[in-house]
């Protein structure tokens, strides 16, 4: 299966990136947003992270001109997929947005499309569901800040077939990206394994066994890990840790995913980490030091 075209849905975060190294390989990119602010936004970002691309010396201006000249942008999905050989999905993180958007996208797209989610944590399977392909539905799950990060986590759902699957990975290689493939149970891995160390970290500041810097710092140095999982936590957003830790709690019914009560209360506060200005630690714009929120001193 060849891909050329690719229609990537939602400007945010990880749209951005992902309309990013697309382009940058040379795929003709149609970036979808309904917010046309979002769609402005991502470009202004592509263009400042192709800027410091050049000043490492890894591309020239003309790479840059020429990935920005790949990407084009469209307010409306069922114009935005309708030469895709491939859609990547990353809309907000919602499952009925999804479903939603994914009927949208099968009446729209050429009928040999293959159609890719960037979900954390949706099932692939149910968002397949809202297809008359679910056999060229698959997750395809970048990691934040895409034009960093190598790996992908690629998951077949229940229908997936094999040539799909095939394809994605061959195409994750060419993006010079390392694909991992899994099947698609609750989390995936990525999640499954990271949420409930995130959570435990929460569990043991809950039950005072030791305090946010001595948690983060066995955890950081003690097993060589970038940072401490309760500023991963406030990175990633409470909210999001806590909305990950429902879905593993519901999809397998086990109490060990339980969410940790302190973390509820948190989001429940709106305490969410850098994105609202406090979460375990304190932040402000413009400062990279690291402090504690005075509630855990
Ligand atoms: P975000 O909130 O930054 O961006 C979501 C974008 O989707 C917004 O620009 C919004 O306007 C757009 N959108 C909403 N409804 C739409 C529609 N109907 N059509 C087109 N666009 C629409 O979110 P994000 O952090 O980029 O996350 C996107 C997806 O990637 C989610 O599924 C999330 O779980 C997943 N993900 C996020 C991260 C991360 O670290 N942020 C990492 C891996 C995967």
């Amino acid at each position: 299966m060849s891909v050329f075209n690719v229609t990537v849905i939602g400007a945010g975060t990880m749209g951005n990136g992902i309309a990013h190294v697309f382009a940058q390989k040379g795929f003709k990119v149609v970036l979808v947003d309904v917010q046309q602010a979002q769609l402005d936004k991502a470009l202004q970002t592509i263009g400042k992270n192709l800027d410091r691309m050049i000043s490492k010396g890894s591309i020239t201006d003309a790479e840059k001109a020429e990935t920005l000249n790949n990407i084009v942008t469209d307010n409306t999905i069922s114009t935005g997929v309708s030469k895709a050989d491939l859609v990547v999905e990353a809309a907000t993180e919602n499952e009925e947005l999804k479903l939603k958007i994914f009927a949208e996208i099968d009446q729209a797209a050429p009928a040999n499309a293959i159609l890719a989610s960037n979900t954390s944590s949706i099932s692939i399977t149910k968002i397949a569901s809202a297809t008359n392909r679910p056999n060229k539905v698959i997750g395809m799950h970048f990691m934040n800040p895409v034009p960093v990060m190598k790996l992908v986590e690629i998951i077949n759902g229940y229908a997936t077939e094999k040539e799909v699957t095939d394809t994605i990975v061959a195409l994750s290689k060419q993006l010079n990206k390392v694909p991992s493939v899994v099947n698609d149970y609750p989390g995936f891995i990525a999640n499954k394994v990271l949420m409930p160390m995130i959570n435990e970290a929460i569990y043991s500041l809950y039950e005072g066994i030791a305090d946010v810097e001595s948690i983060d710092t066995i955890m950081k140095l003690g097993m060589a890990h970038p940072m401490g999982p309760l500023q991963l936590a406030d990175f990633i957003g409470l909210d999001v840790c806590l909305s990950i830790m429902n879905v593993l709690h519901k999809g397998y019914g086990n109490p060990k995913y339980a969410p940790c009560p302190l973390l509820v209360n948190m989001v429940t506060a709106k305490k969410l980490g850098v994105k609202s200005g406090e979460g375990f630690y304190i932040y402000t714009p413009g400062s990279k030091e690291l402090i504690v929120s005075p509630r855990f001193l």
